[in-house]
């Protein structure tokens, strides 16, 4: 999931884009409004997280235009103890949710959870290829019924994989989309999360799930 965060105070920012990075979220920060706004209406992003009193555009200016836009991304604000009216407003203008500073980063993990399930209600929670299961809500991940463990950048490339059985994903591919990397970091990361990933699914296991395409990239092979 790849997630904006618009936050002045460059310690809150810095902590926050640690706490989601270490739970495999792809994380850009903005420290002032008018760049942020041009990145939330110009890339996609599964959620927002928006604070209110920002040099530039303020978060409730982003937030409304945002919605007059009619762009569909669910937005959590930020907002300091004093800020009643400010949060009310934000509410009424469509935000998801808010946190009051200070708060821990589990809790707004918690909430990013909530707000981005519930943007994608419509879409099917769990992923199944074979005997090979994964539910995106609780994040279990089983094969024949026996509880896989994954790290959270294990699990994305896998749940990359399962979105799409049969499709193929370059190496560059997997990078953009997992590491949010737009380059080719030129290193076999991939590689060493595929072959951690086949201990974890495959080892075993009568059927390999995951295939390597010679010069092309890697796949989860489809149920016949
Ligand atoms: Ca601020």
């Amino acid at each position: 999931m790849k997630i904006l965060v618009i936050e002045d105070e460059k310690k809150i920012a810095s902590l926050i884009r640690k706490g989601l990075e270490a739970q495999g979220f792809v994380v850009d920060v903005c420290l002032q409004g008018d760049d942020g706004y041009a990145l939330a209406t110009s890339r996609p992003y599964d959620a927002l997280i928006l604070d209110i009193m920002l040099p530039g555009r303020d978060g409730l200016s982003i937030l409304r235009n945002i919605r007059e836009r009619k762009i569909p991304l669910p937005v959590i604000l930020l907002t300091a103890r004093a800020e009643l009216n400010e949060r009310l407003e934000g509410l009424n203008l469509g935000a998801d949710d808010y946190l009051t500073k200070p708060f821990f980063v589990e809790e707004l993990i918690a909430r990013l959870h909530a707000v981005t399930r519930r943007a994608t209600g419509a879409q099917q929670s769990i992923l199944e290829v074979g005997d090979l299961a994964m539910n995106l809500i609780t994040r279990e991940v089983t094969r024949g019924g026996v509880p896989i463990e994954l790290a959270p950048r294990e699990f994305n490339l896998l749940e990359h994989l399962m979105r799409s059985p049969g499709r193929v994903l370059t190496r560059v591919q997997i990078c953009e989309q997992v590491w949010d990397y737009h380059f080719d970091p030129g290193t076999n990361l991939v590689e060493v999360y595929i072959q951690r990933l086949r201990k974890k699914v495959d080892a075993g296991a009568a059927v390999k799930l995951i295939e390597t395409i010679r010069g092309v990239g890697y796949r989860i092979k489809p149920s016949s």
